[in-house]
């Protein structure tokens, strides 16, 4: 998958699927954090794979989703708490 991949929303990052994507079977897409939850997309498709668990995101910086949709002031503080 490229780095300029034209379905792969900005301020998301390339990222492998934990599993196929349920609609078109893709291994691969992209992540975003979205309201504190880190949401993983079909890079095949774009459709809505899982949120990511703790553990499979861990170490890995996040990028948070630009913000079309205004987090709550509690969540806005857990976004910058790793
Ligand atoms: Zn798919």
């Amino acid at each position: 998958m490229s780095e300029d991949d034209p379905l792969r929303p900005p301020g998301s990052i390339a990222w492998k699927l934990r599993r196929p994507c349920a609609a078109c079977g893709g291994a691969e897409g992209w992540i975003r954090r979205r309201s504190g939850q880190d949401t993983v997309y079909c890079g095949s498709c774009g459709r809505h794979a899982y949120n990511a668990p703790r553990i499979e995101t861990l170490g890995v910086r996040i990028p948070a989703a630009p913000t079309e949709e205004r987090p709550g002031i509690a969540e806005t503080a857990g976004l910058f708490d790793e």
